[in-house]
């Protein structure tokens, strides 16, 4: 277990159940994890799905967290919260009550059975990088870059709304 505390990026989405609410308390329950403070997350964005288009449109959110947990550790803690929200796997890229992806570790790059660190998608995620630079606009994806470019260089249909800005 790391001694000093790590900052780390989770991702969460959700589009069953009350997605908002799911995100809200969602949130609630990362601050609660042990070792580890919630120290700010983004506004609330609305996003249309990835793979199968006849779902409904998920909310997202990003949290930015401090821990001394170690990545694996928190990844199944992660794991946890979503099967506290009733998460059942559907078919791929379907919908979902709660999906919580761990998008960076501190400068940790790992590639471990059932664990990529930083998460893959970063790079093509209207939906990660539209909240990642709302509250952490300096940070560099180690292997992928500064979020500012990983954000220019999405495509120009890529977008993700926050949602209390108008339609
Ligand atoms: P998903 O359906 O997106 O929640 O994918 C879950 C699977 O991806 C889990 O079995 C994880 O072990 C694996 N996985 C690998 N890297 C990550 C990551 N950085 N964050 C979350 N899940 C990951």
């Amino acid at each position: 277990m790391p001694t000093e505390a790590i900052p780390v990026w989770v991702g969460l989405g959700s589009n069953l159940g009350k997605p908002i609410a799911q995100i809200q308390r969602a949130l609630a329950e990362l601050a609660d994890l042990p070792d580890t403070r919630l120290l700010r997350h983004s506004s609330l964005f609305r996003s249309p799905p990835m793979g199968p288009q006849d779902q409904p449109d998920f909310i997202n959110a990003v949290a930015l967290l401090e821990t001394t947990l170690d990545a694996q550790a928190l990844l199944r803690f992660l794991k946890q919260i979503e099967q506290l929200h009733e998460r059942e796997t559907t078919r791929h890229w379907g919908e979902r009550t709660l999906d919580l992806d761990l998008l960076v570790y501190g400068a940790s790059i790992v590639d471990e059975p059932g664990l990529t660190v930083p998460h893959p998608g970063i790079p093509q995620r209207a939906f990660v990088l539209y909240p990642l630079v709302e509250i952490s606009p300096e940070l560099e994806v180690p292997g992928f870059g500064p979020v500012t470019a990983l954000l220019a260089a999405l495509p120009l249909h890529a977008v993700a709304r926050r949602l209390e800005d108008p339609e």
